[in-house]
């Protein structure tokens, strides 16, 4: 089992703690206990057995969006707090700790291997002979099955062969909760569902299962025997090789002003910010307006981590702030299924990456 490493925990815990601006849960909470440097002291004294292991305190280490905001400004480049945190939201697991409201989510796993119960959504396609094998993630699955239609209907329009298979979550909530050994078994059911479908590459738009499939896999013991390639890439290079091309009578002035929200892991992990700028801005007419934090300076929506699970009302007060720096009006474009439901707040349309190119490409 991966430890907590004391070194970074005590750095960070005594730090003077410049990135507690970036740190969107402090924000909107003010609860000093889930600043960074709050959340690795506590994580620090549970590891150290300076405090007793209780509820109380893994709600506190469980306050964190696994954004990296607080690497903007942080001093210790080896520093990963969300891992830090992880890792002791690992160690409350063992010892039977958990936090009750995430019970029926974790029941949902085991049951049906998804979060939200029962897959209504499951779509897979008799393709066997396809290289590409696009995973689409329990919640497009469950909340947007729109998405997912966009996305075959611009494959088919670029002649691409893919498959798609009846999916397992891809373990990720439940290793952000701490259950390892869930997580590690539905991990083991993806691999082997993935090896039988004979593709070479698999392609999510989810930037949690995208960095669930390439770095968390290997960590318990999963790794994937095929590439991994994230949604905005991919479609980047359909767009670049010629597969897709804005349609003839193409025009986007009736829009309005488009803003795109960047999702945290792509923008500050996979470093892809550029590639759904260039694609959206292929669209004649179109007018791209940025918000007021961007690329890697983004800020979360609320979604990272599943939080709006475990603390939905801390993460729809994070998403207005959010929505408080794009401009008036602004129809936003995300990539990631969890941003797009957390900035659903208002009266304003937001829509994924793909559901866009379904409107304008061809
Ligand atoms: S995350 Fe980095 S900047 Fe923030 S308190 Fe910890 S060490 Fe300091
Ligand atoms: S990863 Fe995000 S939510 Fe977690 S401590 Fe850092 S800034 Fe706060």
């Amino acid at each position: 089992m991966a430890e907590v490493n004391m070194e970074q925990l005590l750095n960070c815990a005594f730090c003077p703690n410049m990135c507690r601006s970036e740190c969107p849960v402090l924000q909107v909470t003010g609860r000093e206990a889930v600043a960074p440097a709050g959340k690795a002291r506590i994580s620090a004294l549970l590891n150290e057995g300076k405090l007793d292991w209780n509820e109380a305190f893994l709600e506190a280490v469980s306050n964190c969006l696994g954004c990296r905001g607080c690497t903007i400004h942080c001093p210790f480049p080896d520093l990963n707090l969300c891992d830090e945190l992880l890792y002791t939201r690992m160690k409350a697991d063992s010892k039977g700790i958990g936090l009750p409201i995430l019970d029926p989510y974790l029941n949902n796993l085991k049951k049906y291997s998804s979060p939200y119960g029962q897959k209504t959504g499951v779509i897979s396609t008799a393709n066997r002979d396809a290289d590409f094998l696009i995973f689409n993630g329990c919640t497009s699955l469950a909340n947007n099955p729109a998405s997912i239609k966009a996305t075959m209907s611009l494959l088919d329009r670029a002649g691409i062969s893919y498959q798609m298979i009846e999916e397992d979550c891809c373990g990720y909530p439940a290793q952000v909760w701490g259950n390892q050994e869930l997580a590690r078994h539905l991990a083991a059911e993806n691999k082997q569902k993935f090896r039988a479908s004979g593709a070479s590459t698999l392609v999510t738009s989810c930037p949690e299962c995208w960095l669930t499939f390439t770095d968390r896999y290997p960590d318990l013991d999963q790794a994937l025997p095929l590439e991994v390639i994230d949604g905005p890439s991919f479609f980047f290079n359909l767009v670049k090789e010629g597969y897709l091309k804005p349609k003839k009578k193409a025009d986007g002035e009736g829009l309005g002003i488009l803003s795109y929200h960047d999702p945290c892991i792509w923008a500050r992990t996979a470093r892809k910010v550029n590639e759904p700028r260039e694609i959206i801005e292929k669209i004649p007419g179109i007018k791209l307006k940025e918000p007021l934090s961007s690329k890697d300076h983004t800020r979360c929506c609320g979604g990272g981590s599943m939080f709006q699970l475990a603390f939905p009302g801390t993460a729809s007060a994070i998403a207005r702030r959010r929505l408080d720096e794009f401009p008036q009006k602004a129809a936003i474009i995300t990539a990631c299924p969890f941003c797009r439901e957390g900035l659903l707040q208002e009266d304003r349309p937001v829509w994924e990456l793909v559901e866009l190119l379904e409107q304008f490409f061809e």
